[in-house]
């Protein structure tokens, strides 16, 4: 029986969502495994995430303080979890988040612990108590399915989405363990400053039903349609890239290997073909709903539900179905 380490991420004074999903991957894990999980934060000052994370039936919650962790540069980060391990036990398995700070880390990571990094890993199928890691290979031509054996700590990255944070089991009150590790080599990269990106209205990585328009909606005029369903529905509205790329609709609504990876409780793809870099990032959707005109898009062998019919007729009888139902109370 061993630890699993969850890699805390977060902005400010706030966690990153993405946390949850690492914490119920952690949870899953460590039932089928026997492990316990601990939550790690490393910071200048992260005590005050901690409630956040004690709301969870984990063992503990261990807060890393140092000056030199106020902005994720490797070099101290690595020192600190080494410190970790040394004072505690080295982990069974690390979770750390697939997102911009991390990826150089999580690399690094594998390195400091003589074992494997497995990143980008987009989904986690079970064989009994074997986590199976799916990610994507060979700029998404090919899916990969990565089995770690062998002595840990395994280190594993996972995507936004790759588990669902409803599967996060709440109720705990773990003991909060708080360490100043010995951090000898400073950072070599320093943060001159952090601006954040304006993200307007769209808020896909939070939104609960997503309705995503592809090049089959044909201009930005017909665009109307679908935010009227959108609208409707309470949706955020994202796109494939050929919508974006055409100036129909700004980047921060793309969905995709190189846009956003979404997980909604409702995916509506509408006009999309279900390209493979479309595809990626929406995988990890509860409901997939796909709206296409060809019945053999490739889409439909994904969605849960198709609709293979025009959107021009689909679409807007599905906002004045969604309208009647809500005047009827039905929504
Ligand atoms: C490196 C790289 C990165 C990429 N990253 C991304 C990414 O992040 N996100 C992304 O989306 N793509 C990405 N792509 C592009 C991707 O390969 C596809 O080209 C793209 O996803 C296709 O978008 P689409 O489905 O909207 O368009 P199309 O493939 O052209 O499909 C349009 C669909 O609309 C349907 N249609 C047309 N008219 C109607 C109608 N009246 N009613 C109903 N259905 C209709 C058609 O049957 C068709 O299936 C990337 C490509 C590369 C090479």
């Amino acid at each position: 029986m061993g630890i699993i380490w969850t890699i805390a991420d977060y902005r400010g004074a706030r966690l990153n969502p993405q946390t949850v999903e690492l914490v119920a991957a952690a949870q899953e894990l460590a039932e089928r495994q026997g492990h316990r999980v601990w939550a790690v934060l490393a910071g200048a000052d992260p005590a005050p995430l901690a409630e956040a994370l004690r709301t969870y039936p984990i063992e503990k919650v261990v807060l890393l303080r140092h000056p030199q962790l106020a902005y994720l540069s490797a070099f101290p980060f690595l020192q600190a979890l080494r410190f970790l391990a040394d004072r505690t036990e080295p982990p069974a398995w690390v979770l750390y988040p697939h997102t911009y700070r991390y990826y150089d880390i999580g690399a690094r990571l594998g390195v400091a612990f003589r074992s494997e990094t497995v990143s980008d890993v987009q989904r986690i199928v079970w064989e009994g108590a074997e986590p199976i890691l799916i990610k994507p290979t060979f700029t998404n031509k090919f899916i990969a399915r990565i089995r770690l054996t062998g002595p840990g700590p395994h280190v594993v990255g996972l995507q936004p989405g790759a588990v669902s944070a409803d599967a996060v089991r709440t109720g705990g009150s773990p003991e909060v363990l708080e360490l100043t590790p010995e951090i000898q080599q400073a950072g070599r990269r320093h943060l001159v400053r952090s601006i954040e990106a304006a993200r307007g209205k769209v808020d896909l990585a939070n939104a609960p039903i997503i309705i995503a328009v592809g090049r089959g909606i044909g201009s930005k005029e017909n665009l109307a349609l679908v935010q009227e369903l959108a609208d409707a529905l309470g949706a955020a509205l994202g796109a494939s890239r050929p919508v974006v790329d055409a100036g129909w609709l700004p980047f921060e609504h793309q969905i995709g290997s190189s846009g956003q990876t979404v997980a909604p409780k409702l995916y509506i793809g509408v006009g999309i073909s279900g390209a493979m870099q479309h595809v990626v990032g929406i995988k990890g959707s509860k409901v997939i709903v796909a709206i296409n005109k060809d019945p053999e898009a490739p889409i439909f062998k994904i969605a849960h539900y198709g609709i293979a019919e025009d959107l021009f007729k689909v679409v807007p009888a599905l906002t004045k179905k969604v309208r009647e139902w809500k005047e009827k109370g039905l929504l």
